[in-house]
């Protein structure tokens, strides 16, 4: 299926019809109903996203549920042709996937049922803690899971009481706003309320930065790699950060090697390893180094030479930037492609199914620091399990994303905790696992790391209020 250019064309200019102003920009806070969310100017959008935003603090906490079940329900409805849009659009990642995240994102996402409130109650009376929204939150959103991501904010930022603006990567647009098209006007039809979702169809920098210095905009949630998280830090009001991560794997001598492998094949090869918590590369200590590259083997992954290895890392790694800003980035025609893709750069042919390639590499491989986003997996040979960790730590570089262990001992498995500091840290299996995705716990898509809020909730997206009352309404004691 083609992702179809002339659909975003026409619901803008059946919009502009509908206005009857000839794509002049409409009235600010006014006739912006029927837009579906659809702007080019983040002025107008801002301002529909805050005539939402009254509209949605008069509703109910059931409204909010009946609106988030339109997106969740458009989600795992349409996964198919939404996933098949998102894949021809962005030309990353497997189909298989693409559907599967949407779908999972439509199921998983936290909703009202993440809202509580605290009390405290003493003989002063009561005090109630509540969880407000901010108002309107401009989100910037990664072209590796474009609409998930959109779909993840929508369901916790409005279970927050929240309406959002979001600038999507370039690439990811159409997808976007087809998305978010539906959403809205699946909300407007039931509830009447239309642009609590607000897209940005023609994104930039600059839109960026507009909503990044809107007045109107209470919050910023910000999901991407190493560029848009440092900007999005240096603005003056609060930003809730999703940044980049390298995600090591630390295998020691205690591990189940084969269920090891399949844990790994499982996370890293997801999407093409474009999740930002999958598997990056391994260090495996000595003892079983050569056992594990078997177990891998066994898992259904193939094996490159280090002539292959060399070979890719060529094709596959590029060097930007002058100077103190030289660095080593993924080339943008192996980034999310097939493994097939890769062993054909490597000289090798593998059959379109194999999700995964691995090899040894040493720590200096540029596989190891850049975070490559590829099915390829460089395996480290460490001394023993101080040596890996130490090399697992110099790879991830501070970012306290995410870090994965398999092993049966917990005194190796607590020194890594400890050592790495990330957000999620998993232990003994695939790293979605660390998501709620055949672990314990629950799924977003914008896992805060910098700024430390973690995998974001509603409760994320919203500011405490204290009701108190004084020395009435405790209904114990004296
Ligand atoms: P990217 O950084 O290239 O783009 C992300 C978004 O930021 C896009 O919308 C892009 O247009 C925008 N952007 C980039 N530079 C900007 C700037 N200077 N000012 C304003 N906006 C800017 O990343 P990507 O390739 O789309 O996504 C992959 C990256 O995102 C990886 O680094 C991955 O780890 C990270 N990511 C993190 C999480 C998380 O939850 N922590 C989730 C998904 C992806």
């Amino acid at each position: 299926m083609q992702v179809d250019e002339a659909l975003i064309r026409n619901v803008v200019e059946r919009v502009v019809t509908q206005l009857g102003n000839n794509g002049a920009a409409a009235p600010v806070g006014g006739g912006l109903q029927g837009r579906f969310g659809l702007f080019t100017c983040v002025n107008e959008a801002v301002a529909a996203a805050n005539e939402a935003f009254d509209r949605l603090s008069r509703g109910t906490i059931d409204d909010r549920r009946r609106i988030i079940d339109h997106i969740r329900r458009i989600s795992i409805d349409q996964c198919v042709e939404l996933g098949t849009m998102e894949m021809e659009e962005t030309k990353i990642g497997r189909l298989e996937h693409k559907i599967e995240k949407l779908k999972t994102l439509g199921l998983r996402s936290p909703g009202v049922e993440f809202l509580r409130s605290e009390v405290f109650s003493g003989d002063h009376g009561l005090a109630v803690i509540e969880h407000a929204p901010f108002g309107v939150i401009g989100a910037i959103t990664p072209v590796t899971h474009s609409l998930p991501t959109i779909t993840g904010n929508a369901v916790s930022m409005i279970a927050g009481g929240n309406t959002l603006v979001i600038n999507p990567h370039p690439s990811g647009r159409r997808v976007a706003a087809e998305g978010v098209r539906r959403f809205n006007e699946a909300i407007y039809r039931d509830l009447g309320i239309d642009n609590l979702i607000c897209v940005i169809t023609e994104p930039t920098l600059e839109t960026a930065e507009a909503i990044f210095q809107h007045r109107d905009v209470a919050l910023l949630c910000v999901t991407g790699g190493p560029a848009v998280a440092r900007a999005a830090m240096q603005q003056r009001k609060r930003a809730v950060v999703a940044g980049p991560g390298n995600p090591p794997v630390v295998v020691d001598e205690t591990a189940d090697l084969d269920r090891a492998a399949r844990a790994i094949i499982q996370g890293a090869a997801y999407d093409n390893n474009l999740l930002c918590i999958a598997e990056k590369q391994v260090f495996v200590v000595e003892r079983v180094f050569d056992a594990m590259m078997s177990a891998m083997e066994r898992a259904s992954a193939v094996r490159l030479n280090a002539g292959e290895v060399d070979a890719l890392t060529r094709a596959a790694i590029d060097t930007v930037g002058e100077g103190d800003h030289r660095h080593q980035v993924p080339h943008r025609d192996f980034l999310g492609k097939d493994a097939a893709v890769l062993a054909a750069a490597a000289g090798k042919q593998v059959a379109p199914e194999v999700e995964m390639l691995f090899g040894e590499t040493d720590e200096s491989n540029p596989f190891v620091p850049v975070e490559q986003m590829m099915p390829f997996l460089p395996f480290v040979r460490a001394r023993d399990v101080d040596h890996a960790i130490d090399m697992a730590h110099r790879s991830e570089h501070g970012f306290r994303h995410t870090a994965i262990i398999h092993s049966h001992d917990v005194v190796n498995m607590t020194k890594m905790g400890k050592r790495m500091d990330t957000t999620l840290f998993v232990k003994n299996g695939p790293s979605m696992a660390g998501l709620g995705l055949g672990g314990e716990g629950y799924l977003s898509f914008s896992i805060a790391t910098p700024t430390g809020e973690g995998v974001t909730t509603p409760l994320t997206f919203t500011r405490e209020r204290r009701c108190s009352m004084i020395d009435s309404l405790r209904i114990l004691g004296k």
